[in-house]
């Protein structure tokens, strides 16, 4: 296992079997221009991937944060969004949906995913302000995905067993590729 991050290092896309994507993260404690500066530099290495999200623990640090642009768009700078702290409660009588999703840690890996279509986010940006949303569709299901990352809950952990059978020679791959770097 690599060592926690210092200030200053460059961020890196980690790929799974990494054990830090399985870690439960920290609280971030305070905002400050290294937290600003790692926000955004995931956001360039999301967009350099062509993610529409990211977890703090992809790139190898361990604290609940995650950026995303629903857009993929890095010249869409409005649709930038920051989650510090986030903390995701259920919508009373959300319906399940089930969608494909990718993760940027799995490569090209795509498995249908089902969570809830609607949630409601509390988290608070990288001015250290607190926000709360409903968020439907694509952002739900973003939002939920990047949460489980900071949890350290992978969506492959999310599908049945039917569906891990299917990509169990992918995951091997991945294994393979990690092992040999
Ligand atoms: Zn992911």
């Amino acid at each position: 296992m690599r060592p926690e991050l210092s200030p200053g290092d460059k961020l890196t896309l980690r790929y799974f079997p990494e054990p830090v994507l399985r870690r439960k993260a920290r609280d971030v404690v305070l905002i400050d221009s290294e937290v600003r500066r790692r926000a955004r530099a995931m956001l360039e290495i999301m967009y350099e991937h062509g993610g529409i999200g990211l977890a703090a623990p992809q790139v190898g640090w361990s604290e609940r944060l995650f950026v995303a642009n629903l857009t993929g768009d890095p010249e869409q700078t409005a649709e930038e969004l920051v989650f510090v702290n986030p903390i995701v409660t259920a919508t009373a009588g959300a319906v399940e949906e089930t969608m494909e999703e990718g993760c940027l840690s799995f490569r090209e890996l795509r498995v249908p995913v089902t969570r809830p279509a609607t949630i409601h986010v509390r988290a608070t940006d990288l001015e250290g302000k607190i926000f709360e949303l409903e968020a439907t569709e694509l952002l739900a299901r973003c939002v939920q995905h990047e949460v489980d990352h900071l949890d350290g809950i992978l969506f492959i952990q999310r599908i049945s067993m039917v569906e891990q059978l299917k990509i169990k020679r992918a995951l091997k791959e991945l294994e393979k590729d990690y092992a040999q770097r």
